[in-house]
């Protein structure tokens, strides 16, 4: 098998979530593990989530493969007994001692330079400055389009309208802000629609008359309409656009999540820079398919990596041989637990080295393309498409 070196390439992360220290060492020492699977992750960011649940998702971390592995792997970092209890007995000691160093010790482990911070959740933001200094590395914003019509939805439509404008310019004049993000696919669907400035304001009426209750009837005219409008203001300001698209926790609306669903929005602005956050996850070829026949659209591989595990190989054989491969961006998806920086990357790192391997014994690459290939994913294509190197801004 060839070899791809890959071991020292730094990594920038396109779709994190910011936390508070504070709340990272006040949560269960022993429930790290069930938090860090995607399971956890989106039982806690989920409105329909049961808390009388939760025993059950700390139950089947036991027999999630990425938590056995998660285990394994970091009481190799850590340099403890691979069991559970001692895992959670030294990183709860390694968080107690000094938190931050804790962090930016696994960020460095992977070299990890640089994150892409999703603000609109948690709510209320926390501000990319705040972040920065608990990571240790550059924390670049993604602002987000939804919080946005919550504040303004009260005002009259017009006043509404100006008021995202007027929110994506000043988010626009902060050069920390390197994307903007919507997560329709969690409201009102990806179809999203062309509706006129009148039928959105009749529409915006009916809504408020339904008590601001999400609907296909009476949101979502309001919501493409907004949407069209931010895209258009991201263009002007040279920033890329964000879109959550494929699965998510269980607020999802599953049923218009598909990348075929988002299809002609996409056509619609085949001019402008477009990232599928989480590449179409679980419909991976479709997002493959619609990245390799519009210029302008990329894939992020965030929840594929880490949590798709040991399917993750056979995601990027697939993206890799249809996409551009500088439309591809390594993501984590962090949302709680720095040990899912690290072991986003590493998993990244390692699957990269075995599938571009792969492509060079085939003679579909040479060693130098390869490694070029796999440097570009996981840091080099989210600086170059964001305008950003890996030194703070
Ligand atoms: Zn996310």
């Amino acid at each position: 098998m060839s070899d791809v070196n890959l071991a020292d390439a730094e990594v920038v992360d396109d779709h994190v979530h910011p936390y508070r220290v504070a709340d990272l060492v006040a949560r269960d020492p022993g429930g790290f593990e069930a938090r860090c699977t995607f399971l956890g992750t989106c039982f806690m960011s989920s409105s329909r989530s049961d808390p009388k649940t939760w025993a059950r998702v700390e139950e089947l971390s036991d027999s999630s493969i990425f938590a056995l592995t998660l285990r394994r792997w970091l009481a190799g970092y850590l340099g403890c007994e691979p069991t559970k209890e001692a895992v959670a007995a030294a990183r709860a000691e390694a968080l107690r001692a000094d938190a931050v160093g804790y962090t930016t010790g696994l960020l460095a482990d992977e070299h990890v330079v640089g994150v892409l911070s999703d603000e609109g959740y948690p709510q209320p933001p926390i501000p990319a400055e705040e972040f920065e200094k608990d990571l240790g590395v550059a924390v670049h914003r993604v602002a987000r389009l939804e919080p946005w019509i919550v504040e303004h939805r009260e005002e009259p439509f017009d006043d509404l309208v100006s008021a995202v404008e007027e929110e994506v310019e000043k988010a626009a004049g902060d050069p920390r802000c390197v994307a903007f993000k919507s997560i329709i696919a969690y409201r009102t669907g990806l179809d999203v629609g062309d509706p006129a400035p009148g039928e959105a304001a009749d529409a915006h009426a009916r809504w408020r008359r339904d008590g601001w209750r999400e609907s296909r009837e009476h949101a979502k005219p309001v919501r493409d309409f907004l949407l069209r409008r931010t895209m258009a203001a991201a263009k002007r300001n040279d920033r890329p656009v964000h879109i959550h698209c494929g699965g998510g926790d269980a607020d999802i609306q599953l049923g218009h999540a598909r990348p075929q669903d988002l299809f002609p929005l996409l056509v619609d602005h085949a001019h402008q820079p477009i990232v599928l956050i989480h590449g179409g996850d679980p419909w991976v070829p479709e997002a493959g398919y619609v990245a390799s026949v519009l210029p302008n659209v990329y894939l992020d591989l965030s929840a594929l990596i880490p949590w798709a595990w040991s399917w993750i190989d056979w995601v990027l054989e697939t993206l890799i041989g249809m996409v551009p491969t500088t439309k591809l961006l390594y993501g984590s998806d962090e949302a709680s637990e720095p040990e899912v920086f690290w072991v986003g990357a590493r998993i990244a790192r390692k699957a990269l080295d075995r599938t571009l391997a792969g492509m060079v014994d085939r003679d579909l690459l040479t060693p130098d393309e390869a490694e070029k290939v796999g440097r570009d994913v996981l840091a080099g294509n989210t600086q170059r498409l964001h305008g950003i190197s890996a030194a703070p801004s």
